[in-house]
């Protein structure tokens, strides 16, 4: 069974990307437009940026058979509900997005984590080198989505990936959460700028000043680097994935974080015979920055829900099972 041609959208704080996908996960049609904030504005960004994919496609939403939504926040995958999604001004308040989109568009639609979505992405784009594998997104916070046995790997509560909430220095800084110094204090794009900026108000680049030679920068970026590298080893550590593929904002800045980080681990690697028997900085990659991971990642999940729905009608009610009962 084949699902055809899904939509998926990868809904950020300032863009969102549609791209409607074929039963190979060949990009058809991509649009990237400016979200509206608010739950109305969310809602009518994701169907507007469908149905301009679906276009450019050279489709119609009639043929499309399901829409993937990857988002920021607390999602609830049975429902399709958000809530605390700050950059997108959701609230606390669960918003019905799986059912507000399907009324606008008249398509099944699922609705992930967007770091979920990444990972999935990512997975399905690894193509034949794929094996088990982590994003570690890092951006405002942190946080991971795990792809095992080609699965994505929700938990039982759908808390599985939230590494960024673990706690590592009794003494740190306060975290959001609650707790004290959890990963996220040190790893995250915050905890870099928190380290920096305010003796630099300049708008100069930790990373430039750093490359430049100037040692509170390098400071900075080193520590940042060390919680990253932690949160690398906490992930292989825990899963054992293949690959631990770098993601989020601060992956914008490219190849000095991948260097900081393998640093990192190779001087953690120099005192530990089992760490380096890990081989950890062989397995962090960086994601591709212009491919849309996340968007092709929520298309793939929403073709998965919708061929599992299908494989979850009892076999008594098939067609064809009375015709086997009689001829067994
Ligand atoms: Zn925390």
């Amino acid at each position: 069974m084949t699902a055809g041609l899904v939509a998926g959208v990868d809904i950020g704080g300032s863009k969102a990307l549609a791209v409607v996908v074929d039963d190979a996960n060949r990009v058809l049609g991509q649009v990237r437009l400016p979200t509206e904030r608010g739950a109305a504005g969310v809602v009518a960004t994701a169907a507007e940026a469908v149905r301009q994919a679906t276009e450019m496609a050279g489709s119609t939403l009639t043929e499309l058979t399901a829409v993937g939504v990857g988002i920021p926040g607390l999602v609830h995958p049975s429902n399709g509900s958000v809530s605390h999604a700050v950059n997108l001004d959701l609230g606390a308040d669960p918003v019905d997005l799986s059912a507000a989109l399907q009324r606008e568009l008249g398509v099944p639609v699922s609705v992930e984590n967007d770091v979920n979505a990444v990972a999935v992405g990512a997975h399905r784009l690894a193509g034949a080198r794929r094996g088990d594998l982590a994003v570690l997104s890092i951006g405002t916070g942190l946080a991971a989505g795990i792809v095992v046995d080609g699965s994505l790997h929700r938990g039982s509560r759908g808390g599985a990936g939230e590494i960024g909430h673990i706690p590592v220095d009794p003494l740190g800084r306060w975290c959001s959460c609650g707790q004290r110094g959890c990963l996220e204090t040190i790893a995250s794009g915050s905890a870099l700028s928190a380290a920096w900026q305010p003796a630099h108000e300049d708008g100069s680049s930790v990373w430039s000043a750093a490359g430049a030679g100037e040692e509170s920068a390098a400071a900075a970026v080193r520590s940042f680097g060390a919680g990253v590298a932690a949160a690398v080893r906490l992930l292989v550590l825990a899963w054992d994935v293949e690959h631990v593929v770098l993601a989020g904002g601060v992956t914008g800045v490219g190849q000095p974080l991948l260097d900081v980080v393998r640093s990192e681990l190779l001087a953690a690697e120099a005192g530990s015979a089992f760490l380096a028997a890990m081989r950890l900085p062989e397995r962090v990659s960086l994601l591709p920055s212009q491919s849309p991971v996340a968007a092709v990642g929520a298309a793939v999940l929403a073709r998965d829900s919708l061929l599992e729905s299908f494989t979850a009608i009892p076999d008594t009610l098939l067609p064809d099972s009375s015709v086997d009962e009689m001829s067994s």
